[in-house]
């Protein structure tokens, strides 16, 4: 049975010992989204007859000899992977029609290692949010408390592996967007170094930011499924062609001795006291194990989030101005001209947040603005970078808050737009800097899940997920479930 507690490895052992098999593992991932879903609104596309006739080849696979760990296991997901024949929005009405003809690279590997996608994640509408709140098929609810947000933008795939509708879920994080959402659902949500994962087929938003990667309940579970994940693409330029490390072999490592820095500036005055308290106790934990926790300071933190919000939009507005109603995508009904066709299938086609991503990025990047705000934003992010680099000489790893609140409520009215954009001060850094982080559950604070950050150097996953396996060898945070009895029935 698939449920609340299962991880990868778990059901990994029950198929290998032929106690259950691919096509009842799935039909079972359907049955509990076909019973939770209305609640969670947390998939936006289901793919009944592919997912069974997958699940009886991988069961046939298995009985021929075939034994890979992930092998007849299902997944969902994020709705920003193309996936052939299967319809991808993106979650915008720009894209409702969209039906890909090819697979996403991250899903191709992923289908070759013989998982089982049964469908796709409801998001933030083209990656932009952080409450899952802009998406065009509704906001999607957090399972640990429906009156709230599950964070964003892959808010879909978070809540659907923390209500245990599949034990994975794919995630893409420009400035948070695997973090934030995982640490908000108690889950855990690994982001790979900038160029790790192909991003062929991931539909673009900021393309020197955007990485695809795992969200499961445990770090060993992300560490299996990046193994498969990772790797060069000559389909994608910006893919590095580093070979992949067996990121599963160390997990069981030690870390004595291991030297983990906490920058002060995210223990500042933006950061919940109960989030504050419940990372702090996990830090703790760290040092029980052996760490020798260093204060360190990255002094230029507080002008991420500005930073970002010059560079990403600027970014999309180039990316999506392919989508201009001719191609492909959403169409205006009897346009006058060319003119009136371009502007009404783009003004009806988009959402408000991504429409307010445009024009600031068209505006960043004019003529008259482009030295002022695109070229500062870029010194300023080379600066980060370099403040990042120069701590991880001193320490393996930096550790804090994933996000500054736990899940707030839907539609909260006291919220701006800029209070919303302030959810990714403690991720967006690792964006802009191309490192990978990992946020892993650390934590209650009144019922609501807390996620502590780490932070690595350049294609050190393996070494996250090492420390973040033994956190989570000697805490249950990542055990707990929320109670869905009620909608279970
Ligand atoms: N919340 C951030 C934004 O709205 C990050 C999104 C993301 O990582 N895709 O842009």
């Amino acid at each position: 049975m698939t449920g609340p507690f299962e991880t990868i490895c778990s059901l990994a052992k029950e198929l290998d010992a032929g106690r259950i098999s691919s096509r009842e593992l799935v039909e079972d991932a359907i049955a509990r989204t076909e019973t939770l879903n209305p609640d969670l609104n947390a998939v936006i596309a289901m793919n009944k007859p592919g997912a069974l006739a997958a699940a009886d080849q991988a069961d046939k696979a298995r009985a021929d000899g075939a034994n890979s760990p992930l092998l007849g296991v299902p997944l969902l997901h994020k709705d920003i992977f193309c996936t052939r024949g299967v319809r991808t929005s993106c979650a915008s009405k720009m894209l409702t029609d969209f039906v890909p003809p090819y697979d996403a690279t991250v899903v191709k590997k992923l289908h070759d290692a013989g998982m089982v996608s049964f469908g796709k994640c409801n998001m933030d509408e083209f990656a932009m949010g952080s409450s899952n709140e802009t998406s065009f098929f509704g906001a999607v609810k957090n399972p640990w408390d429906l009156n709230r947000v599950p964070g964003g933008s892959s808010g879909g795939s978070a809540a659907a592996v923390a209500a245990g509708l599949a034990p994975l879920a794919t995630g893409t994080d420009t400035g948070g967007s695997i973090r934030q959402p995982a640490a908000l659902c108690g889950i855990t949500g690994l982001k790979p170094t900038y160029g790790r994962v192909s991003r062929y087929g991931m539909i673009a938003f900021a393309s020197s930011m955007d990485q695809a990667g795992p969200m499961a309940r445990t770090a060993e579970d992300c560490a299996l499924v990046l193994n498969a994940m990772a790797g060069h693409d000559p389909l994608d330029s910006t893919c590095a062609d580093i070979s992949v490390p067996d990121y599963s072999a160390g997990l069981e490592q030690s870390i004595e001795g291991l030297r983990v820095g906490i920058p002060k500036e995210f223990f500042s005055s933006h950061l919940n006291d109960g989030v504050a308290a419940t990372v702090s106790a996990a830090i703790k934990e760290l040092e029980a194990a052996g760490a020798v926790i260093v204060d360190v300071s990255l002094p230029s933190t507080d002008l991420g989030v500005s930073t970002y919000y010059v560079i990403a939009p600027a970014e999309a507005s180039a990316n999506l101005s392919r989508y201009d109603g001719v191609r492909y995508g959403y169409r205006c009904d009897s346009p006058s001209d060319l003119q009136d066709l371009y502007l009404r299938s783009r003004t009806e086609g988009f959402g408000e947040e991504v429409k307010r991503r445009i024009l600031i990025g068209t505006f960043t990047l004019s003529a008259a603005s482009y030295d002022q705000y695109f070229m500062k934003a870029q010194q300023v992010r080379r600066l980060i970078a370099e403040e990042y680099q120069s701590v991880l000489k001193d320490v393996d790893v930096i550790v804090g808050p994933s996000a500054p609140n736990t899940a707030f409520v839907l539609n909260d009215g006291s919220k701006s737009i800029t209070d919303m954009y302030m959810e990714d001060l403690f991720t967006i850094g690792a964006n802009l800097a191309g490192l990978p982080a990992i946020s892993v559950p650390a934590g209650l604070v009144d019922g609501l899940p807390v996620g502590m950050q780490l932070i690595g150097s350049r294609f050190g996953e393996a070494q996250l997920l090492n420390i973040a396996h033994q956190f989570q060898i000697r805490t249950d945070w990542h055990s707990l479930t929320p109670d869905l009895e009620d909608l279970t029935g």
